[in-house]
């Protein structure tokens, strides 16, 4: 089968995708991050051109209007898209490249490039573990813990439609089996 370089790691907000994708990052040679546009403010230990590309809604909806998004949805009340020169670039560098997207973001990212995704769900343990993990990260507030929790429901329904799903329990176990499926899904056979 055809190599699947573009790894999609979609899940509800606080399920572990960040943290898949630090792991993967580190221990796939030669794997680079999709850093997607943004026009959510930045969080604290957070880095322009590292984590995100935040950018005003004008900025934004001028790369929407010169198409200059792969896709991008409008999520939590702000845009998050993916740059479509950046995907192209490590396409015809056959790197292996990371992208942390919403559910809706990687079935668009498959249709663009049916032959080069990998789409990989990572489920959290139970509804009720997701609000807790939310809450221990600290990043949002109580309304904006609300919100997410309200939308992990209707992404957990598209699990479906995934390559592949794991169920971050055990930590170690999570990153063990995502680095085995990627391993899988970059090999030439
Ligand atoms: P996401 O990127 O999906 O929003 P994060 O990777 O930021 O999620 O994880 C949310 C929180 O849960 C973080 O504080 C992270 O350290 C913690 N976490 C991730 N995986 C586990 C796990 N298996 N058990 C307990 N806590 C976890
Ligand atoms: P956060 O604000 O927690 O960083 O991200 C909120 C949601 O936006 C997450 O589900 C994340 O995967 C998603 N997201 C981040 N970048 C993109 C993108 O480029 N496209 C889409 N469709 N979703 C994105």
């Amino acid at each position: 089968m055809h190599p699947r370089r573009l790894i999609v790691l979609s899940a509800p907000s606080g399920a572990g995708k960040t943290t898949v994708a630090r792991y993967l990052l580190e221990t796939i040679p030669g794997a680079v991050f999709s850093v997607s546009a943004t026009t959510r403010p930045r969080r604290n230990g957070e880095i322009d051109g590292r984590d995100y590309h935040f950018l005003s809604r004008e900025e934004f909806e001028r790369k929407i209007a010169q198409g200059e998004l792969v896709e991008y949805e409008e999520i939590f009340g702000n845009y998050y898209g993916t740059l479509r020169s950046a995907t192209e670039d490590a396409l015809r560098r056959g790197s292996v490249m990371i992208f942390d997207v919403d559910v809706k973001g990687a079935l668009s990212l498959k249709r663009a490039y049916p032959d080069d995704t990998f789409l990989l769900f990572i489920a959290p343990p139970s509804l009720e573990e997701l609000e807790r993990r939310l809450r221990h990260r600290g990043t949002e507030t109580e309304e904006q813990i609300r919100r997410r929790l309200e939308r992990a429901a209707m992404e957990m329904s598209y699990r479906d439609q995934f390559d592949a799903t794991i169920v971050n329990d055990d930590l170690a176990r999570t990153l063990e089996q995502a680095q085995a499926l990627v391993m899988e899904a970059i090999s030439e056979h």
